[in-house]
Order: structure tokens, then sequence, then C-alpha cells
């Protein structure tokens, strides 16, 4: 695809609650579709249904943004010559547009009553009919409205359907998708406390911010024939259309809150890094058409296009985020990932609250540990060995590794260390080859049982840098309480 006009994209969220994956993922392909064409990603908020608005909501939304690295070119907390960006600062702007349709014919007043409403929809109900507005109001002489207005009955603007059309669009995942205008209600525009409806407020809002392509999930495919007829009644350009893939939970079923749902900041709170997450949401429905998976940012500006964005569901495999974490953590500078631990470590006393994040033996416990750590908080527990002394050893590697012989060789090993003057990994790994040699012994002999002693588990990072990371005197205590552990608890 070749794009000749500046793209302007948006997202619009409501303010109706946390930002989940799906929000974000959409949010996501808008901001890389603004970077690949360089063109402008904007931020609007559709806060027009004040029934719905959550406290606090709008502040998480920005923050997860951020958090994502999806920084938006106009929009709330920044600008912009479209302005402003929060619906419920544009209500005058819906009313005068809806004024302009009443004007052309294309919208009418409608004075039902809620009771009258609620006993159509009951009756429809019972019939077993379509339900929706009858279009009552539709063509009430201008004497009734007039004497309507006068009495000051309350009225709704609705949108008259043009009636025996076929409506199509092209969406550019989907393809060709046409409707039927008479299956259509005739839909509510503005409500009778002047507030606009989603669907009045988004299209006038995309027209007025130069929207060239609304790229939003597919649970709003139905709204858009509606949208199309209001473009074409108000005599304005229609953006081109992608709806974006339905995403499912692990299992195939439908997203919830305990399968998947969660909120960007949980996934923050859960220990995943941004990049890996902004890496992940783009292969929700989009593949770069080669086999690679781990993107970087610019990779992904640079490969992304809605043509291979797949119109099937796309299913959230948590198992793959964690992997691609990991990869994620372990090429993530140690200078950042400390800031994510350190509080940790500070909460459960293992550092002096007065610690450093530039204390470079903190840094090279991250650098030993976090290619070993699928999450950040996996990280800050995985090196709890390097600040409080094993409290058990691993059950299976007891059996192979504390044999009554291993005793006599930590023993032995205990009183060449208490010697040794330099702790440096070259230099420990040097004394444990001699002293395998002189007792006719392999290193893993030492190894593993000095690992099991130090760490309590059989597998970590290189045993000589665990070592000097230790320091001798830790070291030394810890084999010493493991000797006497194997006497007390032979195995084998
Ligand atoms: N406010 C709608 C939402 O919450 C926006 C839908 C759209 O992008 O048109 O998703």
């Amino acid at each position: 695809m070749q794009i000749q006009e500046k793209v302007r994209v948006r997202f619009a969220p409501s303010p109706t609650g946390y930002l989940h994956i799906g929000g974000a993922r959409s949010a996501l392909f808008n901001y890389l579709f603004a970077r690949r064409w360089g063109g402008s990603f904007l931020l609007r908020i559709e806060d027009t249904d004040r029934t719905r608005f959550v406290e606090g909501a709008l502040n998480e939304i920005y923050d997860s943004l951020r958090w994502l690295g999806l920084d938006w070119d106009e929009g709330p907390q920044k600008g912009g010559e479209c302005g402003p960006y929060v619906q419920s600062e544009r209500i005058n702007i819906y009313n005068k547009r809806a004024d302009e349709l009443l004007e052309s014919g294309h919208a009418y007043r409608c004075f039902c009553t809620p009771e009258r409403l609620a006993a159509l929809r009951e009756s429809q109900e019972k019939s077993g009919g379509l339900t929706g507005y009858d279009r009552y109001c539709r063509d009430l002489s201008s004497e009734e409205i007039e004497r309507n207005l006068k009495d000051n009955v309350p009225f709704v603007i609705r949108f008259k359907i043009p009636l025996g059309r076929a409506v199509i669009f092209e969406d550019l995942i989907r393809g060709r998708i046409e409707y039927q205008s008479d299956v259509l209600d005739d839909l509510v525009l503005i409500k009778t406390d002047k507030f606009p409806t989603y669907h009045m407020a988004n299209v006038v809002d995309d027209h007025e911010m130069k929207i060239t392509h609304v790229l939003r999930g597919d649970e709003w495919i139905t709204s858009t024939p509606r949208h199309v007829l209001l473009y074409e009644a108000f005599g304005w350009k229609t953006p081109a259309f992608a709806h974006l893939p339905v995403i499912l939970s692990p299992d195939g079923g439908k997203l919830s809150k305990r399968k998947g749902a969660a909120s960007v900041m949980d996934y923050k709170r859960g220990g995943f890094l941004p990049e890996a997450l902004f890496n992940f949401l783009a292969l929700l429905g989009w593949a770069p058409g080669d086999d690679r998976e781990k993107m970087s940012r610019e990779d992904l500006i640079a490969a992304f296009s809605l043509e291979h964005v797949s119109p099937k569901a796309a299913v959230l495999d948590e198992k793959k985020l964690e992997w691609m974490n990991g990869l994620y953590m372990a090429e993530a500078p140690s200078s950042i990932l400390i800031k994510e631990v350190m509080p940790v470590w500070k909460e459960r006393g293992w550092i002096s609250a007065g610690s450093s994040e530039t204390d470079s033996n903190l840094l090279k416990i991250i650098d030993m540990m976090k290619i070993r750590s699928k999450r950040v908080t996996e990280l800050a527990q995985n090196t709890s060995y390097f600040f409080v002394d094993p409290a058990e050893y691993e059950e299976k590697a007891v059996k192979k590794n504390f044999k009554p012989q291993a005793a006599e060789r930590l023993s032995y090993l205990t009183k060449e260390l208490e010697t040794a003057s330099d702790f440096a990994h070259q230099k420990l790994e040097e004394l444990f080859r001699n002293i395998a040699e002189n007792q006719d012994l392999k290193t893993g002999d030492l190894i593993h049982p000095v690992r099991l002693a130090i760490s309590g588990v059989s597998f970590g990072p290189g045993l000589f840098e665990l070592m000097e990371a230790l320091g001798k005197e830790a070291v030394l205590r810890r084999i010493k309480r493991a000797v006497e552990f194997i006497s007390s608890n032979p195995a084998g």
C-alpha cells in the first residue's frame, strides 16, 4: 500500500476503566501506522457517557500509554491545533453540527417519552420482531414540532437513516463490507441533556481532527455503516477503516478479567518490561511476513503494514509473553533493572535503606541473574541467596551432591579457602582445578556440592562469580553449615 496523504490516526479510549490489553493493542497499531508513514498519532478522550465515567481512569490511561512508549503527537496534556481533545469540552461543537443536520433534513427531533420507548420495546420483544425505534417522530409536521418546542417537551436529535440503501465500505483488513440501511435504527445523535452519543461525537471529531485512517477493534464494525451514512449526510469524505481482529484468551475463549484481560499496569506490576509488552502486542494480529518475532521498536515501525494484519482472531499466549520478556530481560541494562529490584531488596531487609543503585556489587548481582529470570519480579526473588544464607537445600540435589564423601571434600576445601588471599573468580577457579588434580577428582565433584552449599539450589550463575560476589566470609560460613548438615543427615 502506498499512502499519498499525510496520515493522521487516533486512539480514542473512553475513561470507563483501566487500559486493558485490547485497548493497548489498538493504540499500538495506530502508533506504528503513524510512525511508519511519518504521520501523526492523536489521543482523544471519549468521555461523553458520564454514567460510565470512572474516577482515576484518565490518569491510568495516560500513565499506561507513556509506560509503553506510545507518545501521542496531539492530545490532552500535549495540545495541538485540533483541540480540545477531550470530548466533554467540545459539547458545543456537536450541537452546532447536529443543528446543521436538522436544517439539511438529515436529522429530526424526537419527543418520544421514555415511557413510550419502553412500551414499544416491550411489545417488540413480545412479538419477537426487530427491536429499535419505530421512527415515530421522523415525519412530524412543523406545527407539531413548534408546539412541542413551545411546551418545552424534552427531545433528542435522531439521525434520519436513508432507507432502502446498501451501505458499502472497504475495510482495509476485511475487504468489502455491505449492510442494508433499513436494518439500522434512527440512532440518537444528541441526548436530552445536549450531550452527544458516541456515534455523533466520534464522527464529528474524526472529521474535525482530519483523521485519515480509523484503526479500531472489530467490536466497532457494526457502528461503521452508521458512521459512513453520517459522513455522507454531512457531505464529508469518509476516512479509511481497518477493524483489528478480536483477541481471545489463551484457551480460545473470550478475554475475561481472570484470563488475560489484565490492565497494562497489571503487566507492569507482574514484572514485564515495556519493550517486551510492546513487541508482544505488535504480534497480536500482525506478523512481519517473515519469521521474526523479537523485534525492536524501530524494526516494528519499519515493517508494520495493514496488509499483514490478519482478520482472524489473535490468541493471547502468556507463555510467549514470558519467553519474550526473558529475552528482553537478558539484554536490559542492569542500571535500569536495579531500579525495579532495589525496592524489593530494601523491603525484605536484604540491603540497607541507604544502599545506592550504582553500587557495583549490587549491579554485578543483576548482571549475573537477569539472564536467568523471565520477569523482574522473579529476578528479585531469584537473588535471595546473595543476601541470606540458604535455609534449606533442594531435596533432589541433596541426594546427589551431599553424599558423605562430599562432607570430606568440603572440609578440605574449607581449609584451602581459609588461606586464600584473593577471592577473585579467576583465582578461585585455579584453586579448584589444582585441588581436583591433586586429589584425583573431577572439578564437578567440588563444584556441585559447593554450589548447593552456598546457594541451596543446583543451578545458577557461574560458581566462581557467585563465590566472588558472596565474599570469603559468607562462603566459608555456608560451607561449614553444609558440612554439619551432611554429617547429621547422611544421604545416599
Ligand atoms: N471510545 C471508543 C472506545 O472506547 C472508541 C471507538 C473508536 O475507536 O471509534 O473504544
